[in-house]
């Protein structure tokens, strides 16, 4: 057995004895289409999740499930639209404009979790956990898009009990939205996931941890 496989199996008991409800969406930059094709061989994981367009329409085929996980540009929307199956990273009107007039043009509908940047960290994407709601509200007159829940980051850097409350905040968050709908909880990524799922996740985000060192390393 190789050692993605060994990975992403070893993972998947891990989270069965934390969480049997968190999902792996095992995040692929820098991967090639070789890796990635074994890691869903193994059944370990529910799909995956790229993070750059480019990549993305480099490795899509059709088939397994492909989520969106990084930051998306509006004139890139068209190339992911009706593709994955859930975007992880809608934090701004302009991009819920972008997605729905996409979704309108091709008859159909499209996925979503609004993105909270729990640190408020002003370089990256995400809204604050004070943005929130309005955020949310802003997002209903958008009706091809399905708001599905919520994708958490937390700083790269951040020590493992700032990690916990922000995960706990952004449940909290989650839990006061949560319907048949509402009903997806995106964060953990390969440092942090079994925690994510003691938190509650339904969806984790392991790279790493699955795929080995990345060999290029990633612009954030
Ligand atoms: C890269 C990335 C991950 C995975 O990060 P690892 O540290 O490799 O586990 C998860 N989520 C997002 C949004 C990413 O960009």
């Amino acid at each position: 057995m190789s050692e993605i496989s060994i990975n992403a199996r070893k993972i998947r008991q891990e989270l069965d004895a934390i969480n049997k409800d968190a999902k792996i969406i095992a995040a692929t930059k820098t991967r090639t289409r070789e890796e990635i094709e074994e890691c869903l061989a193994t059944g370990a994981v529910a799909g995956v999740g790229e993070n750059r367009v480019q990549e993305f329409r480099q490795k899509y085929s059709p088939g397994p499930r492909w989520d969106f996980i990084g930051r998306l540009q509006t004139n890139k929307v068209k190339y992911v639209v009706g593709k994955v199956f859930l975007i992880h990273s809608l934090d701004r009107l302009d991009l819920a404009e972008a997605i729905q007039r996409e979704c309108v043009k091709r008859d159909l509908r499209q996925n979503a979790l609004i993105e909270i940047n729990t640190m408020s960290e002003p370089s990256k994407g995400g809204v604050s956990f004070d943005d929130f709601d309005a955020f949310r509200a802003a997002l209903a007159r958008f009706d091809r898009i399905s708001v599905c829940g919520i994708m958490a980051m937390t700083a790269l850097d951040a020590d493992a009990s700032t990690v916990r409350a922000m995960f706990e905040k952004a449940r909290a968050a989650f839990d006061r939205c949560r319907t048949d709908l509402f009903c997806e909880l995106s964060m953990g990524m390969s440092a942090d996931y079994a925690l994510a799922a003691e938190c509650g996740a339904t969806i984790v985000r392991p790279g790493r941890a699955i795929f080995g060192p990345r060999r290029i390393e990633a612009r954030s």
